[in-house]
């Protein structure tokens, strides 16, 4: 692949002239030049807005529209945003296409998503089983990750024909304790049971999440309780410490003990580092492309594309549709009834949808391959150098392994403080942390590790620059005396 995704060729490309002169105007063979966007926020030392300004004084009145985005927004996972998405976001509300019965009233709609899903599952280096253009598995774009709980639904149709008489009250939903809270939303949705697997995150191993021994003993021990684990929502990257599931190994787990089983991998935040091969065997790609039965990743997370961008791959696609399928006769159309085009309406939730697909089309022309990587290598390089500051002070410790552009750390107790337990050690990082919630030049947000109460520190904005870095790592240290002063030590 070179610096574009892949040409477009024919007619398709046609109706989208203006994005393409656009795209020109912006990319150059060595990177790109910041974009309007960028040069109106830039990171210099005047700063157009504080990412808390309400929070002087340690009164929160919440944050300002677009902190998110802030260079120094180091807090949740930051938003992705660029100009390419802004400008989409004006062009598709500007055709006011609302995407429903999708071929017949929205064939442009259908047909570039297609298509731009087809680029991502090569960027990311997806077997081609996922490709829409093999008809066998495909992509499609939901608003957000949690959308992709609908995968549950296809797990669940595909179980129970597998199964006949089986019951729904056995049905079981897998998801580990750090699964993000779309698969207990499922579960909540479907009227269906949940158990959250234990992993340990701590910095004692090595963040690797659940394996398949631990989904083995897990399987064996509802099965001996008349249950039925149907599916099981692994996650690369969770969004408390970036813990990554062995995704090859409970696979294979599964493959040979309970073909069942639907395998959905959460990759919303760190599925956007596939585009960098370098990353793409720790990102597990390789038990992806072996044994997913589903795949989430958000371009808005990282990927430089503006909310809502949610990229969800299925291996079936047919295991979808027939599980969502309902056409009555006002939506049926030629196209439909033979099988012949997409009709993404069957692949989630909503009847009408938006045109996101150009979202993605500005972006991945305009930036191209090198500057979409580009951009992941750095927010992990600046990620980096942060961990670099953890690493080495006395003063703090990290609490996980760091993980792709998550740094997990806290304060470490001096020795007047009752060092060993846990309580004390916690109520110095609360105190901590709401030192650093009072200052307006950043924003972090907590977490918690098992019982240990800990710091995120996640690098997502495309503007943020080294300087960033530097300016939160003297504000943390500033923060840390205030906060030892404060609590008399
Ligand atoms: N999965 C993971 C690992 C996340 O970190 C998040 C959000 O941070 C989500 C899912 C939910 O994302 P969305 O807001 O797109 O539903």
């Amino acid at each position: 692949m070179g610096d574009k995704v892949e040409e477009v060729t024919g007619d398709e490309v046609k109706p989208f002239i203006f994005a393409e002169k656009h795209a020109r105007s912006l990319s150059k063979a060595a990177g790109r030049p910041k974009s309007p966007i960028a040069r109106s926020h830039s990171s210099s030392p005047t700063r157009p807005y504080s990412p808390v300004p309400g929070y002087a004084n340690g009164q929160s009145s919440g944050h300002p529209n677009g902190f998110a985005i802030h260079p120094s927004c180091f807090a949740y996972f930051p938003t992705a945003c660029s100009f390419e998405g802004i400008l989409e976001d004006l062009l598709s509300s500007s055709t006011s296409n609302p995407g429903f019965n999708q071929w017949f009233a929205s064939p442009a709609c259908t047909e570039l998503e297609v298509v731009v899903m087809g680029w991502a599952a090569k960027l990311f280096g997806l077997h081609d089983i996922f490709w829409n253009v093999n008809e066998v598995g495909g992509g499609v774009i939901q608003t957000t990750a949690s959308d992709s709980a609908l995968t549950v639904v296809a797990a669940r149709t595909r179980y129970v024909n597998e199964h006949p008489g089986i019951t729904l009250e056995s049905l079981i939903i897998y998801v580990t304790t750090q699964t993000h809270s779309f698969g207990r939303k499922a579960a909540m949705i479907l009227g269906l049971r949940v158990r959250a697997l234990d992993v340990d995150e701590t910095v004692t191993t090595d963040n690797t999440g659940l394996t398949g021994d631990g989904l083995i003993a897990a399987v064996k021990e509802d099965h001996a309780r008349g249950l039925h684990p149907f599916v099981l929502i692994a996650t690369v990257g969770t969004t408390s410490s970036g813990a990554i599931d062995q995704v090859a190994d409970l696979g294979a787990a599964i493959k040979k003990n309970y073909p069942s089983v639907w395998l959905h991998v959460d990759a919303a935040w760190a599925g956007v580092t596939l585009a960098c091969p370098e990353y793409r065997e720790i990102a597990q790609l390789p038990g992806i492309n072996e044994s997913a039965d589903s795949l989430c990743i958000n371009f808005h997370k990282r990927g430089l594309t503006n909310f809502d961008t949610s990229a969800l791959w299925v291996r079936e696609r047919k295991q979808l549709i027939d599980a969502l399928d309902i056409t009555p006769e006002f939506l049926r159309t030629k196209e439909g009834d033979t099988g012949t085009v997409i009709d993404y309406r069957n692949w989630h939730l909503s009847l009408g949808r938006r045109f996101r697909s150009l979202k993605l089309w500005f972006v991945l022309r305009s930036f191209g391959v090198e500057s979409f990587q580009a951009n992941i290598r750095k927010c992990i390089a600046l990620n980096n150098s942060f961990t670099e500051h953890i690493r080495a002070s006395p003063i703090f410790e990290l609490v996980t392994p760091p993980s792709f552009a998550l740094t997990v750390f806290r304060l470490l107790p001096r020795s007047s403080t009752a060092a060993g337990e846990l309580d004390s050690v916690n109520a110095l990082n609360r105190e901590f942390y709401s030192g650093l919630q009072t200052r307006s030049s950043l924003v972090l947000t907590q977490t918690l590790i098992g019982e240990v109460f800990c710091i995120r520190f996640a690098v997502g904005p495309s503007r943020t620059e080294q300087s960033d870095i530097e300016d939160a790592w003297g504000v943390i240290k500033e923060t840390e005396e205030s906060t030892f002063r404060n609590m008399g030590y």
